[in-house]
């Protein structure tokens, strides 16, 4: 175990950060974009309080939305020195254990969980719902997940019929309909004694409110809460959350509403963009320099977030947003048009194999697609190159319950193996036909993405047919043999080097040296059915989402035809591409013009590691800022300063670069205090140059000239 003391926990933290750790007021709400280190923030302030005594870290409770997010914060957490005092988990996980503990105290016999609804709801539906087959599971699923949504939403069935009437929603069965089944569903459900796992959050928010006792316990267990991700809370989370909260101000979120990505699901932004209105005594944090990707990626970030073109408006939308640079130069992104979809998953497969070597981990790659159907065409691919792979987060299209309803089918057909291969492609085509959008059941948790369904099940017979040209008696038991093998035989354990294949959404929060990001074309990236302004505006920030978990290097590729089923179709590149396209453009003229600017981000690299005793020994101590630097000035200087350091930020937000890369802290301080008035005084100043002097002097020696200059 590593000793951290409080100093250590701030050291390689900038000013904001350091405010955010160590401030002592809460509620207390950090804003801030990709990779400016929130979730950094998060653990250092939970340590910071706990080595001073401001908390004791057993009753702490850190919340997250994935086990997987639990579980990262969990490790970070025990890098920090705190053992496994902090208790870490999602919404559900803590609910249900106290609910266990509340049932078991008082000898309730626990109720059922309903894990798996779809026979459940199949039985409620109006006959005219259901049709055969796969069809008929899917018309399920997509009541599930309407269900599901009016759940995350807070509704019940009464208030369910008047909320969709109002947001004019389009719901799998006609309202009225769909309110009857969610009522029967839920009357169902009481008269079997079972609950299903919104109903967990719903029951504890419940008893929390009306079971003193039990509500007393719970707080003293938990006093100082914190929440990642906060952007992604939905109502019935944050009813709960308040109730866990019960009126005390110990509450720290943190979030950044330009990636809000769960919409579609029921998560409500406004909880973190709305903090003050609902904590009034609260403050908020932001922070805006990016530590995770090198200025190049973050050109592209910045320009894909900053284009309004399809004047949507995203939550947190503003030129604010932009990201300001911390890492040294990397390679320009690059984009890559392929013939078709298996060229592309080939061509990917080769970049993946020429990026590894000694001392580059095949962990250090990830291949990010926007939907699960995209996934098995690159698993094989990566299988056929020998390279070790990982599906992350239930994102492998085998996982997907349609397609495994599907491969039931399969195992259980017994004549012959191309008709049940036409079966398929006909029920995918008439699910693309319906026009419906598709979210995905989220039984545990809100971990999956909004892929279509008939995707999933075109690119599965897609898989079928590649089957039958290789199998001269395709059976479908046979057929599901060999799928699973082909894209499972060389994954390694949970804890092999190997290349992450994710969705953008399972991709959230994390990070890789190199990403390559596949299908980035008009159908799947913005996906196809999204049509209004507030769905284009969430699929515009899940690009953003996956542009910003590359560190080093960033490549997307693209295919001129993509097969759906037996269907190929011709496609067209992503819009955003042209963001990406003019970011990069821009970023090749700076070097060419032989602009100073692309070579001043000469910052030590900080390595990520997962030591933190290494990571801290090699982190760079910051120079002062701020108040601090400027603290001998005179008020004419301190102006100075002031004036100095604004224009600075605005020439770094330009240039997407860090602003002490233009000028450090003590250059402007020195600045203030001899108030040139020509350039030969002011590249007298160390730390001024030639080169910075020339661009910049006269700039410099207005603003000095302005700021009363004696
Ligand atoms: P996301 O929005 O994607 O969840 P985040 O804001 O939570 O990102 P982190 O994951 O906490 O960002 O940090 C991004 C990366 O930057 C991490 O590798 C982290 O260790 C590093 N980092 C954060 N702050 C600093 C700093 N002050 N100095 C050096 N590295 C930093
Ligand atoms: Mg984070």
């Amino acid at each position: 175990m590593i000793p951290v003391d409080a100093d250590q926990v701030l050291d390689g933290l900038n000013d904001e950060q350091r405010r955010a750790v160590t401030t002592a007021t809460t509620p207390l709400c950090i804003l801030a974009g990709a990779g400016s280190g929130k979730t950094r923030v998060l653990t250092r302030r939970i340590a910071y309080r706990a080595i001073n005594g401001d908390h004791d870290p057993r009753h702490v409770l850190a919340l997250t939305f994935t086990r997987k997010a639990a579980g990262e914060l969990s490790n970070r957490l025990r890098q920090l020195g705190l053992r496994d005092s902090v208790a870490a988990g999602t919404f559900h996980a803590v609910a249900y254990a106290q609910l266990r503990a509340r049932w078991a105290e008082r000898g309730i016999r626990p109720p059922d969980l309903l894990d798996r609804k779809v026979g459940f709801v199949a039985r409620l539906l109006p006959k005219s719902a259901g049709r055969s087959g796969s069809t008929s599971k899917a018309a399920i699923l997509d009541v599930v997940t309407e269900i599901e949504w009016a759940k995350a939403r807070a509704l019940d069935p009464d208030t369910y019929f008047d909320e969709v009437q109002r947001l004019h929603r389009r719901a799998p069965l006609p309202q009225r309909d769909m309110a009857d089944v969610f009522r029967r569903y839920e009357d169902e459900k009481r008269i079997q004694r079972k609950v299903d796992f919104d109903d967990l959050l719903r029951l504890c928010r419940r008893d929390l409110l009306e079971d003193r006792d039990f509500a007393q316990t719970q707080r003293w267990r938990f006093q100082h809460v914190f929440v990642d991700e906060f952007q992604d809370v939905n109502p019935l989370q944050r009813g709960l959350l308040e109730a866990w909260v019960g009126g005390r101000d110990d509450l720290c979120v943190v979030g950044d509403p330009n990636q809000a990505i769960y919409t579609w699901n029921g998560a409500d932004p406004t909880a973190l963009t709305g903090f003050l209105d609902r904590y009034p005594a609260g403050e908020v944090i932001r922070l805006v320099e990016n530590y995770r990707s090198s200025p190049q990626i973050l050109a592209v970030a910045n320009a894909v977030l900053a284009d309004d073109s399809t004047g949507s408006a995203g939550p947190g939308r503003s030129a604010e947003s932009a990201l300001l640079a911390n890492r040294p130069d990397g390679p320009r992104p690059t984009i890559r048009m392929l013939a078709d979809d298996t060229a592309e998953a080939h061509a990917i497969a080769r970049t993946v194999r020429d990026h590894h070597g000694p001392g580059a981990r095949w962990s250090a790659q990830a291949v990010l697609c926007r939907t699960n159907a995209q996934t098995a065409l690159i698993e094989q691919s990566l299988h056929q190159a020998g390279i070790p792979f990982r599906v992350r987060g239930g994102g492998s299209l085998l996982a997907q319950p349609e397609v495994q309803a599907a491969l039931d089918d399969f195992r259980r057909h017994r004549g012959d193996f191309s008709v049940a291969i036409t079966d398929l492609e006909a029920t995918a085509a008439r699910m693309a036909a319906g026009g419906e959008p598709d979210p995905m059941v989220t039984e545990a948790e809100p971990d999956h993405d909004a892929d279509g369904r008939s995707g999933n099940l075109a690119a599965l017979a897609r898989l079928a047919r590649d089957f039958a040209t290789i199998d001269s008696r395709p059976t479908g038991v046979g057929f599901a043999a060999w799928l699973t093998a082909a894209t499972r035989a060389d994954q390694p354990d949970g804890h092999g080097d190997a290349v992450e294949i994710a969705t953008f959404h399972a991709a959230k929060g994390l990070e890789w040296p190199i990403v390559h990001l596949a299908g980035i074309e008009q159908g799947l990236v913005p996906i196809g059915h999204a049509d209004d302004a507030d769905e284009l505006a969430e699929e515009r920030r899940l690009f953003y989402v996956a542009t910003t978990r590359a560190e080093r290097e960033l490549h997307l590729t693209w295919a001129e035809l993509r097969t759906f089923g037996s269907r190929a179709v011709s496609r067209t590149r992503s819009p955003y591409l042209d963001q990406v396209e003019a970011a990069c453009q821009a970023l090749q003229a700076a070097t060419t013009t032989a602009d100073p600017l692309p070579f001043l981000s000469t910052y030590r690299s900080r390595r990520r590691t997962t030591d933190l005793a290494v990571e801290l020994a090699t982190e760079p101590s910051w120079p002062p800022r701020g108040a601090g630097a400027s603290r001998d000035l005179d008020p004419a200087g301190r102006a100075t300063f002031d004036a100095l350091v604004a224009w600075r930020g605005h020439q770094a937000r330009a240039a997407a670069i860090a602003p002490a890369a233009i000028f450090h802290d003590r250059v402007l301080v020195e600045v203030a205090a001899v108030r040139p008035t020509n350039s030969a005084e002011l590249l007298a100043i160390a730390g001024v140059g030639e080169i910075k002097g020339q661009r910049f002097g006269d700039a410099i020696l207005g603003i000095v000239a302005e700021h009363g200059a004696s």
